[in-house]
């Protein structure tokens, strides 16, 4: 059994700081969840610690702010049956389940109606039949919540529907479990990814380089070693890790583990959110002295996701 941590009280027990002295939500409409694998991580006594600001629910959550939406990327409006989401022409993503290990106070799906679009037996059937009908698809994106929080049966069960079709070549999978509770990495699991025919491209979302620590290092390897390719996505955070060398020294410690840089995503504007966001006139000073600091192979790309357009928007400042 995976620890978690979903009492807020116990929660504050464990990283030693008082309630009294946190501005906090009380009652979030997207509860607290936070592996205990991530929480000892977390700097002890120390409000303003970078991984905790991003678990703890600050009365800011509370605060509606215009342009910050439901929906902030309109996943919804381009699901053509309800599970699937196919916004960019070559691949298409798979909400295999609405369960993550740890609940980020800045996520972008924290509304998602993921009763209404996980998968069920029926759902699956049609998914095969819109892949069989779209071969320009080639890879299948499993992602969540976390696809690490289903079994390795029913994971591989994915696998098995892609290896059966043709046109399907890479299986990319979404992930923030492999950081925050890397035991998921299990040899049950290193064994079925070392037998799939397909390529396994695996996006892992790390923000900061105090969440890696041995045991992250350790399941990164195992998964190298299986023959998956390792990508990295951040979101730039403000009072996280908004300035340039803080990001620098993420990029170095990433490949030094055998993680490419991939994405900085400048913040998905979602309700509750708001007090995540940097600035993009700040975001574009960090990106360029981001630029001055690192060579280019490990600048992530930075990007903004904008709901109806065809692929992610690269920030001016950007690389073109
Ligand atoms: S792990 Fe990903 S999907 Fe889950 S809460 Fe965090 S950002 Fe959202």
């Amino acid at each position: 059994m995976i620890p978690f941590f979903r009492n807020l009280d116990d929660f504050l027990a464990f990283v030693e700081l008082d309630i009294k002295v946190l501005s906090l939500n009380l009652s979030p409409n997207f509860p607290v969840k936070i592996p205990k694998a991530f929480a000892e991580r977390i700097q002890k006594g120390h409000p303003k610690d970078p991984l905790l600001l991003q678990v703890l629910p600050r009365i800011q959550e509370t605060r509606i702010a215009e342009n910050f939406k439901i929906d902030p990327v309109g996943d919804l409006k381009k699901s053509p049956i309800q599970g699937l989401l196919h916004k960019y022409q070559s691949r298409a993503l798979v909400v295999t389940t609405g369960h993550c290990d740890i609940h980020c106070r800045y996520c972008f799906r924290q509304h998602f109606p993921y009763a209404e679009e996980s998968p069920n037996s029926q759902r699956i059937a049609y998914i095969k039949g819109y892949f069989e009908k779209h071969p320009e698809i080639n890879e299948l994106i499993l992602s969540g919540g976390d696809p690490l929080s289903l079994s390795v049966k029913a994971l591989k069960n994915w696998f098995d529907l892609a290896e059966s079709m043709p046109s399907i070549h890479r299986i990319r999978i979404h992930t923030r479990s492999a950081i925050t509770t890397p035991e998921r990495i299990s040899d049950e699991l290193i064994n079925v990814l070392k037998t799939s025919p397909l390529k396994h491209i695996w996006v892992v979302h790390i923000n900061h380089t105090q969440e890696i620590d041995d045991s992250v290092q350790m399941a990164l390897d195992r998964l190298k070693q299986a023959g998956v390719t390792l990508l990295n996505q951040s979101v730039l955070l403000k009072d996280i890790n908004d300035d340039a060398h803080t990001l620098a020294q993420l990029s170095e410690r990433l490949f030094d583990v055998g993680v490419m840089p991939y994405y900085l995503h400048q913040l998905d504007r979602v309700q509750g959110a708001q007090h995540f966001e940097v600035d993009e006139n700040r975001a574009a000073e960090i990106y360029t002295e981001l630029q001055t600091i690192l060579p280019g192979y490990l600048v992530p790309k930075w990007v903004r996701e904008i709901a109806g357009e065809p692929n992610k928007t690269l920030m001016s400042g950007g690389f073109s």
